[in-house]
């Protein structure tokens, strides 16, 4: 095809040529596993070759298929066009160290009169410019992802591949932009993360203090502003984990290996090529990540935003939450403000207008799950009580890195319309026996009835009071006696009798 185009305006202008050539044309990069994937959103810039030097006639954007096109108007002398695709997408520009114009490929040529520029294929097992390809359309999913949260577009944030600086890590740095390693090219989830970093930055969603940090860890120290620190940090890189993981799951991206699962995988592709995978959806993972030690560790706090994000799994009898990602992101981001921690979420989630106890019960039960409120155990749990037994003992895990110290004990009856006792349970104590009164108190109720054990850390400063999961037990009449419906009455006589 050979268009040519008369631009009116453009005939008076004597000594140059007076025809503009519409060009079109696709750029791709190769991903991870080494298949053509569209370059989205990216710049493409077109030159017209000409002896007294090449000029740069039209600059154009790519489609999210990567295709794109539009009209140049050559100066006198040309003799053809070639193209250049720059690192540069909505979401970023991709730079060396110390850059001050981003990275670009020059590629792909066509004669004067336009047409269809053979397509380009980024080989991105090249040099760094041919690499910044793949970093900047994994960060341009995390823009997709940014924008649909936030309802407006993030602004382009700078990128600076690769970093050489001391240490191994990848990094967001509010006055410098994302700072990614050689090795991490093709790891979307490492990347859509360190994007994440930026949009907690400018949507203030955390006040990450930075520092080392390990999945399947507290952070929390003993020293000053140990809690509140080990805290920020975790809340700060779950929330990045979580928003990255997310991102894929939401928003456009490529079929490239370790991408769109709700597996975190540090893929490192150069020697010694590792790969270091830790689940946001289940307890699966490297190393110690089947840990979850409680709101100062990453691992925790990721699990928990993960199940009260997405869908309720047939699997998982702790999920009965699904908020969706956008209204998760649109809570921590609107309704919680200068929110830094775990302990934030959590008390917004049970305090917000038209929260039920079925509901709190429903969110205890994931914070449970990942660690965090108290595991209670013990044979309690189903059992059949008569209402003349001994007063029962109630049986926990402290849980949350084993730092809750205070606990407090709700029963409910079985539908969680009444709590027939909420009680503070004195000292730093793992069981707890009702006294007579509050069994007498409780055994008025006759039939099934669900309890669950909160539990705070009061070290440094108070965190929770984190709700565990509900568990059931049965109050039962004693055999051969009287018929329920009479046993009310029986059991007020009762209790008259003994006051
Ligand atoms: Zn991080």
């Amino acid at each position: 095809m050979n268009t040519r185009v008369i631009v009116a305006g453009v005939l008076s202008f004597a000594a140059g040529q007076a025809f503009a050539d519409g060009l079109s044309g696709s750029v791709s990069y190769t991903d991870g596993g080494g298949t053509a994937r569209p370059a989205r959103r990216i710049t493409v810039q077109v030159f017209a070759a000409n002896p007294a030097g090449d000029t740069l006639v039209g600059e154009f954007r790519t489609d999210d298929a990567g295709a794109w096109s539009g009209s140049v108007l050559p100066p006198p002398g040309s003799f053809g066009y070639f193209v250049r695709a720059v690192a540069a997408n909505d979401a970023t520009r991709v730079f060396t160290v110390g850059g001050v114009v981003p990275y670009s490929v020059s590629a792909g040529g066509a004669p004067l009169g336009g047409g269809a520029i053979p397509p380009i294929t980024i080989d991105t097992s090249g040099g760094n410019a041919e690499r910044s390809f793949a970093v900047a359309d994994a960060l341009q999913t995390g823009w997709l992802y940014g924008s649909a949260m936030r309802g407006a577009a993030p602004a382009r944030v700078n990128t600076t591949f690769p970093e050489t600086g001391a240490g191994t890590a990848s990094y967001y740095e509010p006055a410098t932009g994302l700072h990614i390693r050689q090795w991490r090219r093709y790891a979307w989830d490492v990347l859509t993360h360190e994007y994440s970093h930026y949009l907690a930055d400018i949507d203030s969603l955390d006040a990450n203090p930075g520092g080392p940090h390990a999945f399947g860890v507290s952070n929390i120290t003993p020293g000053p502003d140990g809690k509140l620190n080990g805290v920020r940090l975790a809340w700060g890189e779950a929330l990045a984990t979580y928003n990255g993981t997310a991102a894929q799951a939401v928003s456009a991206h490529p079929a490239s290996p370790t991408t769109g699962d709700t597996v975190y995988t540090s893929l490192n592709t150069d020697t010694p090529a590792s790969t270091f995978e830790v689940n946001l959806d289940t307890h699966a993972g490297t190393g110690t990540t089947g840990v979850n030690a409680g709101e100062g560790d990453e691992t925790s706090v990721m699990r928990i935003l993960w199940d009260l994000a997405d869908g309720t799994g047939g699997s998982e009898p702790h999920d009965r939450v699904t908020l969706g990602h956008t209204s998760l992101y649109g809570m921590i981001n609107n309704d919680i403000p200068g929110i830094d921690q775990l302990n934030g979420l959590w008390n917004h989630l049970i305090t917000r207008p038209g929260t039920t106890d079925a509901l709190r019960v429903d969110y205890g039960a994931i914070f449970e799950e990942y660690g965090v409120s108290p595991h209670p155990v013990g044979d309690l749990i189903g059992a059949a009580l008569m209402d003349s037994d001994p007063a029962p003992t109630f049986e926990w895990l402290r849980r949350n890195n084993s730092d809750n110290d205070a606990f407090g004990l709700i029963v409910f009856d079985a539908t969680f319309s009444t709590r027939l006792l909420d009680i503070t349970i004195p000292g730093d104590v793992t069981s707890y026996t009702l006294t007579a009164g509050q069994w007498d108190t409780l055994n008025n109720h006759i039939g099934a009835a669900r309890f669950v054990i909160r539990g705070s850390d009061t070290d440094q400063y108070t965190t929770g009071s984190y709700w565990s999961d509900a568990y059931g037990f049965t109050i039962i009449p004693v055999p051969g006696a009287v018929p329920l419906a009479a046993l009310a009455t029986v059991l007020c006589a009762r209790r008259r009798r003994r006051s």
